[in-house]
């Protein structure tokens, strides 16, 4: 549907900050959304966990979770802060630091382990990162797995006007700035950095989900409506621009997207459109299907 004018998303619901539990030993999240609840709304945003911020102690330890498969979707991983290390049977991996992202498309699946990077580990410090699952349409959940390490240095870096703040364009298009993941449904991944007094207003195409999620400091929208840490607003898809009365040191993640209208099923580690699908991917895990790490 097209509204033609500009008009701006109205604020649908605001999601409390859920309480904190472990992901292995090394990642203390809150699950900002997930999709048994918003999978609808949010799609094609499955669910984002948010770690930290947090500190931790120097350790020779390996924290974090060792080998798991995932199938149907990709896992992004955006780093604030602290060094996560990853490898997966497909022959993907890295070792990612604070602006790096690392987005990895599981598909048909794999298996792979996330662990702290071992420097950061030996000299410990501030860690914070966040780990956002975006659905594949059904034509593509059996495609083959993809890794793409992206540096912050390839991350373009768009000024607001007036000194607000800045906005890094992850992925799809932000003021004739293009990110550079790879996407297989239109979509735009934002790193917003915002401090003001007076209303910015940030584009985003009619019809598409909308999110703002609050990492760090306060936003206001519509005059009213506080959203701080922790927190995520969700907009109607109707309009064209996102409104933020005030800002104060906001650290966001702004998702927009394309809905992809296919039911979602999903078990553990992996997102499908049917319970046959799920039974299937059970079997092909178990069997080896998705590898393992050598
Ligand atoms: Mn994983």
């Amino acid at each position: 549907m097209k509204t033609g004018s500009n008009s701006s998303k109205q604020l649908r619901s605001l999601l409390r900050s859920p309480a904190c539990h472990w992901v292995g030993d090394g990642f203390p999240v809150r699950t900002l959304f997930a999709y048994p609840q918003l999978g609808a709304k949010l799609s094609p945003f499955l669910m984002l966990d948010y770690a930290g911020p947090t500190e931790f102690p120097a350790t020779e330890k390996r924290l974090g979770v060792g080998e798991h498969p995932h199938r149907g979707f990709e896992t992004v991983t955006i780093v604030y802060d602290g060094e996560i290390e990853h490898r997966d049977s497909s022959g993907g991996g890295g070792s990612i630091g604070p602006g790096d992202v690392q987005w990895m498309t599981a598909a048909s699946g794999l298996v792979h382990e996330e662990f702290h990077g071992r420097n950061y580990a030996r000299r410990g410090g501030k860690f914070e990162m966040v780990q956002l699952w975006i659905n594949l349409p059904a034509k593509n959940k059996m495609n083959p797995p993809h890794y793409q390490g992206i540096s912050d240095k390839h991350i373009p870096s768009v000024k607001l006007p007036n000194g607000e703040g800045r906005v890094r364009v992850i992925a799809g298009e932000f003021a004739g700035s293009t990110g550079p993941s790879k996407t297989f449904t239109p979509m735009s991944v934002l790193d917003i950095r915002l401090n003001c007094a007076s209303k910015t207003i940030l584009p985003v195409p009619d019809g598409w989900t909308t999110a703002l999620v609050v990492l760090k400091g306060s936003a206001r929208i519509n005059h009213t409506h506080v959203i701080n840490a922790a927190e995520t607003a969700v907009f109607d898809r109707t309009g064209n621009t996102v409104c933020i009365d005030h800002a104060a040191h906001l650290t966001a993640l702004l998702l927009c997207g394309e809905p992809i209208a296919e039911p979602i099923v999903g078990h553990g580690p992996f997102v499908m459109n049917s319970s046959e699908e799920i039974q299937q991917a059970i079997v092909d895990y178990q069997s080896g299907k998705m590898g393992h790490l050598s």
